[in-house]
């Protein structure tokens, strides 16, 4: 930065007429100078790194320029879209156009960390011959994504006996037989048992007093299969083909594995996307015309096809722009002689391509609308306590 002497300062005031910045010729009224509105709207991508990253919130940020910055909801109404690009039964890819950063971050931390879903958190083993220690095998059962919507089960805290409403019940049972070959203990073994536990508890009490009830791990009032919920709907792994252990001749795994219903910020195995991210659209300008064996050169320099060509008659070629959402932002297009002169790389800073990769629990688009009732809830909770 230039500093100037005080008096230089005041001649300087005495000889520059007094214009407001916004009846300067290039400065559009109301708005701002091209090259800031560039700077408040895109992410500069250059070789190195990308510039103008950061978001300006702040209402009064160009009040200088007498452009007001402040966000007003109709203004937010009207402009926010949500785009499905594509939806299958596992992943979906959508825009959300019109939003910041931070409410789209939000929507993916929210997703990983904060939807809750059925995972196992016990494991009962009564036999394990298998390689596999214990601990281990149960950090693998945790893993393994249940198709169940958590929305029909109850937290289980530590105090709480478990019940219909807040654990299932599957067991495990597999041998390998003496003289067969070695078998793949698969997903699929976990069985569901509706009713609850099958594994006594206290059988010594139990076979001395005959006349006491016998009493499992689980207290179900009554069957889970009976519940409407899973009459058509039995529970189970999201994928039947998981490997759980290998067995050898002779060794045997028999245990039970019971589920509740838990949170990503707990443990991963909680979370009910596989991934959800996020990044900005990318935006691709000529900033001249590339044409003939240039064109050609940087079709070639794109790894992911963004560029095509086009015939402009007399036997002439021109490079055009045909497929901007396939860029990566490897930056190949822009690296030596003098191509970043040529083609300019930005992200837009309110687009987001929205991806999200269900772990299995329940379709993508329903974790969405969930993760957006979680955000709206947890605004409520603000407002209400500022007010
Ligand atoms: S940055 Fe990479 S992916 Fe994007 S247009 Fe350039 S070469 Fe293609």
């Amino acid at each position: 930065m230039v500093s100037e002497s005080e008096d230089s300062e005041t001649m300087k005031e005495e000889k520059t007429p007094k214009i407001p910045v916004w009846d300067l010729p290039d400065v559009p009224k109301g708005g701002l100078p091209p090259h800031l509105e560039l700077q408040r709207t895109r992410v500069l991508c250059t070789f190195d790194a990308p510039t103008h990253t950061e978001n300006f919130q702040y209402s009064g940020a160009y009040a200088s320029m007498g452009v007001d910055n402040s966000l007003r909801l109709e203004e937010f109404r009207s402009n926010f879209r949500v785009e499905v690009i594509s939806l299958t039964e596992d992943d979906m890819e959508f825009d959300m156009i019109g939003i910041d950063a931070a409410i789209a971050n939000a929507f993916r931390r929210i997703l990983i960390a904060e939807l809750p879903t059925m995972a196992i958190e016990k494991v009962l083993i009564a036999n394990n011959t298998s390689v596999v220690q214990d601990e281990v095998l149960a950090h693998r059962l945790g893993l393994v994504p249940l198709k169940v919507d958590p929305r029909l089960f109850n937290y289980k805290s530590e105090n709480d006996e478990p019940n219909e409403k807040n654990t299932i019940v599957f067991k495990l049972h597999v041998r390998c037989e003496r003289g067969s070959s070695r078998i793949k203990v698969k997903s699929n073994e976990l069985k569901w048992l509706p009713h609850g536990s099958e594994f006594i508890l206290g059988t010594e009490k139990a076979a001395a007093d005959s006349t006491s009830k016998t009493k499992t791990y689980t207290s179900f009032n009554c069957s889970q299969d009976s519940l409407l919920e899973f009459v058509n709907n039995p529970i189970g792994p999201k994928h039947d083909d998981i490997i759980l252990a290998k067995l050898g001749p002779g060794q045997e795994i028999e245990l039970e594995a019971h589920a509740v219903k838990g949170m990503g910020k707990t443990h991963a195995k909680w979370s009910p996307v596989a991934t959800a991210w996020y990044r900005m659209l990318p935006e691709i300008v000529f900033l001249q015309e590339i044409e003939d064996e240039k064109a050609e050169e940087l079709v070639k320099k794109c790894p992911v096809r963004v560029f095509d060509i086009e015939d402009i008659g007399k036997g002439r070629k021109r490079a055009t722009v045909a497929r901007p959402r396939s860029c990566t932002l490897c930056r190949e297009c822009i690296r030596g002689d003098d191509w970043d002169k040529r083609v300019a790389l930005r992200r837009v800073k309110d687009h987001f391509i929205f991806t999200i990769e269900s772990a299995g629990a329940l379709p993508p688009e329903v974790l969405f609308t969930e993760a957006v009732k979680i955000l709206e809830d947890k605004c409520e909770r603000v407002i209400t306590e500022l007010s």
